[in-house]
């Protein structure tokens, strides 16, 4: 298997290549050469533990990797910093099914990716015959900084350094940051929103200047973010367990369809679903849930995709995004993998932010929806009043648009909610959701009340954030981002 540039004319490179490098030259994004197949019945697969499952799913796409290898990472990454041996869980509640993807360290879905990721990576270096220190260089929405953080911290040959918009993350999230531990981890606060930080990374990522005097320094710049494809193979893993955990749990026979709800920003965690359904997983709708920020909501609906709107600061900071970079690989798919009618569109999209396919060329398998701010908390409510599950408000919006779906298209079929992050990350969200707003109390007392309402205990990493000493003050400003990489860096 090997791997295209989105933006390319055709030359490829090695899975762990396109690891390693995280973004092409051309400033596109890597996609296998095609979506491979499996080769196994769904009832061999469905007895296989998560562990051996990710060994069978990314051996599909990581062909340049041994299944030993496979095997090694797999069982560094999906052991007892989750806090089930299930890894991704599925809970039913009332009528309803929500894939927990929060029982990781960090307590968001961005620990299935990057609890591997660094041995992944680690792998990729040593069949690259890389001779220099790779620096992972991270924009974050709230959660990737963290789980990112907490998988590359202390690992050898490694310097991670992570932006996130300074207003723009929970107190939790934003603790959860400056207090890494590990010398090699770099935090710094970026003046403007998750798409400031994210536009600056890249910039600095595919700016040659600053390449040749990274390498003359010896260093390279890697990527922690969900273009990294490293990021999304992990994750096609889980869609393949929630469908197991839905036969077992009898609520759909082996071989039927059954939706997924996904509450998306950079449009990866779906995208890894489009993935799972193009290697044979029984996928009837893919469900795209985003909150005010709806760019992709009129996208599905009109083809029109235009980021020249108001940027909402919401309570699910994690999707407020508006230019959703994976949406380039499903881009790449609808104009018939044809990087040259990408690349125009990408650059309409750098320059007037916004561009349009024609809409019947769009992948029937996705429906666009979104959930306002009084409808995400309404959700949050019912969903408590009904079963007693605490949501957090990413689910809560993945939540209210399967609704949404489920009365607008008399679907007969089964959805599975995407759970992506612990309740404890947004206690005073929640809090005020459910009508009982916390006033001045200190997070301590706002996370035991979660803990009192959900009948679940605070996990421990939550305990050890909310007492642990402040180590990263760093702050740039809006353009900073480079200045503040020369400076940790030496260059
Ligand atoms: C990152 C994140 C999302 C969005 O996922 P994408 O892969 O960027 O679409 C949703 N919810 C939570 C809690 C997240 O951390």
């Amino acid at each position: 298997m090997q791997y295209k540039s989105t933006r390319g004319t055709g030359e490829t490179v090695s899975p762990s290549y396109a690891i390693l490098h995280g973004i092409a030259e051309d400033g596109g994004l890597f996609v296998p050469e095609e979506i491979p197949r499996l080769a196994k019945p769904l009832e061999e697969l469905s007895a296989l533990s998560y562990q051996q499952l990710a060994v069978e799913i990314m051996g599909k796409f990581l062909t340049d990797f041994t299944r030993e290898e496979l095997e090694a990472c797999a069982k560094a990454a999906y052991d007892s910093k989750f806090d089930t041996p299930q890894i991704a869980p599925l809970a039913k509640c009332g009528d309803h099914y929500f894939l927990e993807l929060f029982h990781g360290a960090t307590l968001a879905f961005k620990d299935m990716a990057l609890s591997i990721l660094p041995h992944l990576l680690k792998c990729s270096a040593q069949k690259q015959k890389l001779d220099k220190k790779i620096v992972i260089l991270t924009a974050t929405s709230g959660d990737t900084g963290k789980a990112a953080l907490e998988g590359f911290a202390n690992v050898e040959g490694v310097e991670i350094i992570v932006f996130y918009p300074k207003d723009g993350v929970s107190p939790i999230q934003k603790r959860q940051m400056v207090t890494q531990k590990g010398d090699n981890t770099h935090v710094v606060a970026i003046e403007g929103n998750f798409d400031d930080a994210q536009r600056s990374v890249k910039e600095i990522f595919t700016d040659p200047a600053v390449a040749a005097r990274m390498r003359d320094a010896g260093y390279m710049f890697s990527s922690a973010n969900s273009i990294n494809i490293g990021r999304l193979v992990p994750q096609v893993v889980y869609y393949f367990a929630a469908y197991f955990a839905m036969v077992e749990q009898k609520a759909v026979p082996m071989g039927a369809p059954i939706d997924f709800c996904v509450p998306t920003g950079n449009f990866g965690n779906i995208l890894a679903a489009y993935y799972a359904k193009g290697m044979g997983l029984p996928v009837g709708k893919l469900l795209c849930a985003s909150n005010s920020n709806n760019v992709l909501t009129d996208f599905f609906q009109t083809g029109e995709y235009n980021a020249n709107r108001e940027f909402y600061l919401t309570m699910s900071p994690s999707m407020d995004i508006l230019v959703s970079s994976n949406l380039e690989r499903l881009i790449y798919e609808i104009c018939g993998r044809d990087g040259g009618a990408v690349a125009d569109l990408m650059g309409q999209l750098s320059q007037q932010g916004q561009y349009k396919v024609n809409a019947p060329e769009l992948p029937q398998i996705f429906y666009g929806g979104y959930a306002s701010e009084e409808e995400t908390a309404a959700a949050i409510r019912e969903v408590y009043a009904q079963a007693g599950y605490v949501m957090d408000p990413h689910t809560a919006v993945a939540w209210c648009v399967k609704e949404k779906y489920l009365a607008a298209s008399s679907s007969a079929a089964t959805a599975v909610v995407i759970s992506t992050a612990s309740p404890y990350k947004f206690p005073q969200s929640i809090l005020s959701a459910l009508g009982e707003p916390a006033m001045g109390e200190s997070e301590q007392t706002m996370v035991d009340r979660i803990s009192a309402l959900s009948h679940t205990p605070v996990p421990a990493s939550v305990k050890e954030v909310l007492s642990a000493p402040v180590r990263h003050r760093l702050e740039c400003g809006r353009d900073g981002a480079l200045q503040a990489v020369e400076s940790i860096l030496g260059l």
